[in-house]
């Protein structure tokens, strides 16, 4: 088994350097993101505590409104920010011109 680190360096770095190839990949409500990066085989696991969208939304439809785009085109979802420091994810919906804010408890990540 390959181990997991529990830090949020490595997604951290993922995007600072190749962050075209960050990419989403799975949506595990209500609290898991999971984020695979092609260049470096990683796959980063965010445990998030609240999923929310700048369109003034309660917590739970962001979450939900997440979902819908991962069902119906999860092409086009990609990392739009990342601050560890702040533990914080930006996702962004290129299909519903639409961003997704994540307030992340954790970040793992493990090779794939
Ligand atoms: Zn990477
Ligand atoms: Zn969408």
């Amino acid at each position: 088994m390959s181990p997991i680190y529990k830090s949020g360096a490595f997604a951290q770095q993922c995007f600072a350097s190749h962050r075209q190839t960050l990419a989403f990949k799975r949506l595990g409500l209500p609290s898991t993101v999971i984020l695979d990066c092609t260049t470096c085989d990683m796959e980063h696991r965010l445990t998030v505590l609240r999923f929310t969208s700048p369109t003034s939304e309660a917590t739970e439809q962001s979450g939900e409104h997440l979902a819908r785009c991962v069902e119906t085109h999860r092409a086009a979802l990609r990392v739009s920010a990342m601050d560890i420091a702040r533990d914080y994810v930006g996702l962004r919906c290129d299909d519903c011109h639409r961003s997704f804010d994540l307030d992340v408890a954790t970040f793992e990540t493990s090779r794939e």
